[in-house]
């Protein structure tokens, strides 16, 4: 061979769109975010995003924005051809998503893709469809005003790609999560979002914090406080939730520098720190942040996937941030106090950590620092006076007393009273007294205590599960006869997906591809009879809290697990069953609220009983 023979060659367009797409589209949900980001720059205000197999089979973008003209359609999905940018000083002060030129490029390089779009001002649209290694169609086409885009066949040409995806569910909660973001921080936007033929939202421009509730759950009504802060380097809003809404993962929490979604590790650690001593150990804060800084002084162009920003000075943000977090929660009066012996002698821990009015101060476990719920400060007053007036007065006047909150049945929302600052012990000799087959009355060493019956099992069990998980325990019973039956394609998919999880907890099961099951074993607090039955019901309910709740598998399986196992309110119990659950309750490290957020324990301190006879 010569060796003076030229061996570097220009890679041709088709394999340098490849390669730029290994690291633009890395699954389906890079897809979708690019389009939807494409969509937002086209200035739409009403975006449709529909998949069908986790965008393995369709993904399809509707939007409403300026569209494209027939000349402009034809190179769109070349590489490098952007509408958005055209000279360095553009690049150093980006304003829209896109500037890179090359998302449709990298989608036209691993799927059949079809664009149909049409401006105001033109008669007619265009379309253009596009196969990887084919010329382009372009052809007149039927359609609204906007832009409309079909992705199907992701990667059949690159099937080392394809191999690599993850389960349905796991791409689809990708997708889902992206669609999240867009949505709560585009909240003056309309954003409808289908998977295969179900509605997953549609929701019209609103409020962010009513849209952030509209996409995140309900649960979080009356949980979230606005941000408001500016200084002359960044202006931060947005709403952090209050500390009973942390998770023990980091699925809640929502960073955007100027509306781009953003990974920070660093400002993660900036709004934590703020919060660090309200909030139970491992335990993360909701946040949804939005940072706008002069476009200048940001780099967005750190990664092809355009989610990292650098900043001229991290410092000044990072010191803005932790500072406006930390203002937030301590004019809410949040902040833990720093004398919190101070009122060690009282029963109920209140003084430092009002909300809002003045009457509703919050319960810390001094423990933990864990904020429990608000509820009504506790001031005995003569009976007389509480008679003369009706209940809705008492509570506007805030002279609501424990002994309402406990013993009326006038409001059923109650909020838990314990003592925060010690651990409550029962006991040995304790008697326990089992009330409508629903709570449990015994005594603390200080106290009368009323518990949960549902809520302390689900607390119990939960942590149990995780602790299986962790491989830190575990307790499993073989059954006698192993029990087959066959469950449906959707439970298969998510009996695949947490198959390990399962098997931590003490289901030992087999199961094909056609959905064919054979139970070994069970968990120890599973009776044997319900081998089948409680299997399937973990599967429907982990189905459904991964849907709503974006925390991680294996504290959605243990709340699943825990809330379909716990014993029932209406149960009867022997005393026996009635000790032993108090004493597993009170060896939990979190013993005061269940997976779901609802108070376990009430406890009355003997001296505020004394007090209301009038003793002290
Ligand atoms: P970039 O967004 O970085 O410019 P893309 O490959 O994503 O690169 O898009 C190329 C160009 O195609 C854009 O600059 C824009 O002009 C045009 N385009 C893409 N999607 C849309 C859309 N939904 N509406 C209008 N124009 C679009
Ligand atoms: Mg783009």
């Amino acid at each position: 061979m010569d060796i003076l023979e030229n061996t570097i060659r220009v890679l041709p367009e088709y394999l340098a769109n490849q390669i730029a797409a290994g690291e633009v589209v890395q699954r389906p949900e890079s897809i979708v975010k690019e389009l939807v980001e494409n969509s937002l720059d086209a200035g739409a205000d009403s975006i449709a995003v529909i998949v069908r197999g986790s965008g393995k089979s369709l993904i399809h973008i509707v939007d409403n924005g300026k569209g494209m003209s027939k000349s402009d359609l034809a190179i769109a999905p070349l590489r490098h051809s952007t509408s958005k940018i055209q000279s360095q000083k553009d690049l150093e002060r980006i304003i829209s998503y896109g500037f890179r030129g090359e998302a449709l490029a990298s989608i036209t390089a691993v799927a059949s893709i079809e664009i149909r779009s049409k401006r105001a001002i033109d008669e007619h649209g265009w379309s253009l469809k596009s196969e990887p290694l084919r010329e382009f169609e372009i052809a007149p086409a039927n359609c609204d005003n906007g832009t409309q885009v079909f992705v199907r066949n992701l990667f059949y040409n690159v099937p080392a790609r394809k191999k690599f995806l993850k389960s349905d569910l796991t791409e689809f909660r990708y997708i889902s999560d992206t669609m999240i973001r867009f949505a709560i921080s585009h909240f003056d936007k309309r954003f409808t979002f289908y998977d295969n033929d179900t509605m997953i939202f549609d929701v019209h421009p609103s409020a962010q914090d009513i849209r952030i509730k509209n996409v995140l759950g309900k649960s979080l009504e009356g949980g979230l406080i606005p941000i408001n802060f500016i200084d002359e380097k960044v202006e931060i809003t947005g709403f952090i939730g209050l500390p009973h809404l942390a998770k023990p993962a980091s699925s809640n929490q929502y960073l955007f520098v100027n509306k781009r979604a953003v990974q920070s590790k660093n400002l993660n650690y900036a709004i934590f720190s703020a919060f660090e001593h309200l909030l139970e150990k491992n335990y993360k804060p909701l946040y949804v942040l939005n940072l706008a800084v002069d476009p200048e002084r940001v780099d967005v162009n750190i990664h092809p996937q355009k989610n990292e920003v650098k900043f001229e000075d991290d410092r000044v943000i990072y010191n803005a941030i932790h500072f406006a977090v930390s203002e937030c929660l301590k004019q809410h009066n949040l902040t833990a106090s720093h004398n919190l012996t101070s009122d060690a002698g009282k029963p109920f821990s209140s003084g430092n950590f009002a909300v809002g009015a003045a009457d509703s101060p919050m319960l810390v476990n001094k423990l933990t620092g864990e904020i429990i719920e608000p509820r009504f400060q506790y001031s005995p007053k003569p009976s007389g006076q509480y008679s003369s007036s009706s209940l809705s007065e008492r509570q506007q006047k805030g002279e609501r007393s424990i002994f309402d909150d406990i013993f009326s049945n006038a409001k059923p929302d109650l909020s838990p009273i314990l003592l925060a600052n010690k651990n409550i012990v029962v006991p040995d000799d304790a008697q326990f007294l089992q009330i409508h087959n629903k709570y449990i009355l015994t005594q603390s060493d200080v106290g009368i205590l009323i518990i949960d019956q549902h809520n302390a099992h689900e607390r119990i069990l939960y942590e149990s599960a995780i602790k299986m998980m962790n491989k830190e325990l575990s307790k499993s019973q073989q059954l006698l006869f192993p029990v087959a039956s066959s469950i449906s394609p959707s439970r298969l998919i998510i009996a695949k997906e947490i198959e390990h999880e399962l098997k931590d907890i003490g289901y030992n099961f087999t199961v094909d591809a056609m959905g064919n099951i054979e139970i070994a074993s069970v968990p120890i607090d599973i009776s044997e009879g319900e081998a089948l039955q409680s299997f399937i019901e973990i599967l429907d309910e982990y189905a459904e809290l991964s849907k709503i709740k974006h925390s991680d598998k294996r504290d959605n399986l243990a709340a699943s697990y825990s809330c379909k196992s716990a014993i029932k309110t209406g149960k009867k119990l022997t005393h026996g069953e009635m000790k032993s659950l108090a004493n597993s309750l009170l060896r939990c490290s979190m013993p005061y609220v269940c997976p779901h957020g609802r108070p376990v324990i009430l406890e009355i301190s003997l001296l505020d009983l004394d007090k209301s006879f009038k003793r002290t």
